[in-house]
């Protein structure tokens, strides 16, 4: 990972070439230039001036010394080979940075290795002693004591032997495939386990990782979020936003009064809003998104906006679902602007997804009644998917 420098430096050019440059005017030959016409009146083609120039053919004309220009110059080149060195270092600097970023990163697969491992291994123990377990409980039982027999026939005792003998071949032989079926009914059991097992694992580690890859990427768009400091209507501004992602409610207590986002959202944009909700001092309250045309002092009723209240997800005062919200949840608006759709999170729990139907300019919304509760902006991104 040598990374060849990107850039190169401006090594040929350098400040004093200025001062090979002379002038030529007639009779002027040989003369140092020594500034620069920048006269807006100016009509002479020769900008560059000699003393003769500057008294003579330029005479009160704007101008600036050549001195100046090389000071400038002098700068800019030192600049632009500043940001060269910055952006070659850069390069450098990113691949000490990928470096550590994939180290940490093969850390998380070893011990994601080493967990399974450790897992398999206490599966495989198991099931070793469920084979074990069978086996003991169905320990061989024969219809004959053959250590009896042996003892009989030793000690000449013929009627004891034929007494185990009859009562033998009186009896049912054993079943020879008892055992056997066993083992295959428990190997099967285990073998359909296991497949399930691999299905499931197998989309569940894939999307699991995608997903918790896809949080990386979004997170690297967080936005700032804010609240407007605007007011509606009839209504003087109610809320308290010191912090500029806080909400709190601070006056007019009983009145239902919306608060709206500072910026619209975008058109061609996926975005992820997360609100929490502190409810302490009582009264309804709601959080959501779209248009603030009908933000008077109800807009859960009217209005082009789709939200969450304590009884559910409503659109223009319609129930969409039954789900609510609770004081101190964890809510989460998914607002796809391109597809015209949103899903709803309670704590990281997905309750609805449906679509929405505003032509006019969408702000995120919320609305609380009783003064000194508050909506906090919590996380505000842009993401590439969901
Ligand atoms: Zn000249
Ligand atoms: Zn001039």
């Amino acid at each position: 990972m040598n990374a060849a420098p990107i850039l190169k430096k401006n090594n040929n050019f350098e400040i004093n070439d200025l001062n090979r440059l002379f002038c030529k005017e007639k009779d002027h030959e040989n003369n140092e230039i020594i500034g620069i016409c920048i006269d807006d009146l100016c009509d002479i083609k020769n900008k560059l001036l000699c003393y003769k120039c500057i008294f003579r053919l330029h005479k009160q004309h704007n101008m600036i010394e050549l001195s100046e220009i090389k000071e400038n110059l002098n700068k800019e080149l030192e600049n632009y080979n500043k940001n060269i060195d910055y952006i070659n270092k850069f390069e450098n600097d990113f691949n000490s940075i990928e470096i550590d970023f994939r180290n940490k990163f093969n850390e998380i697969k070893k011990n994601f290795i080493k967990c399974f491992d450790e897992n398999l291994d206490k599966y495989i123990k198991h099931i070793k002693n469920e084979f074990k377990d069978i086996i003991n409980n169905n320990n061989i039982k024969s219809n004959i004591n053959f250590q009896d027999l042996l003892t009989q026939i030793n000690n000449n005792n013929n009627e004891n032997v034929s007494k185990i003998i009859c009562n033998y071949l009186n009896k049912k032989p054993s079943k020879e495939n008892n055992l056997f079926e066993i083992k295959t009914n428990l190997y099967n059991k285990i073998n359909e386990n296991i497949n399930n097992f691999i299905i499931k694992q197998k989309e569940f580690y894939e999307n699991k990782i995608k997903d918790d890859f896809q949080q990386l990427f979004d997170n690297n768009k967080y936005l700032d979020f804010e609240w407007d400091t605007k007011t509606y209507g009839a209504y003087n501004f109610l809320y308290d936003i010191s912090q500029k992602n806080i909400a709190r409610k601070s006056k007019e207590n009983g009145t239902i009064t919306v608060i709206k986002s500072k910026n619209i959202l975008q058109k061609n944009k996926i975005y992820s809003v997360s609100f929490i909700i502190n409810n302490c001092y009582g009264g309804d309250y709601q959080v959501g998104f779209g248009n603030d045309l009908q933000a008077g002092s109800c807009w859960l009723k009217e209005g082009p906006t789709y939200y969450i209240k304590e009884d559910g997800i409503f659109n223009n005062g319609h129930l969409l679902n039954g789900n609510g919200l609770k004081n101190n949840d964890l809510i989460k608006f998914i607002i796809d602007m391109i597809k015209k759709k949103f899903k709803v999170f309670i704590n990281d729990y997905e309750i609805y997804e449906g679509n929405f139907y505003i032509d006019k300019e969408i702000y995120i919304l919320a609305a609380i009644r009783n003064c000194n509760n508050s909506i906090t902006v919590k996380e505000f991104y842009e993401i590439n998917n969901y």
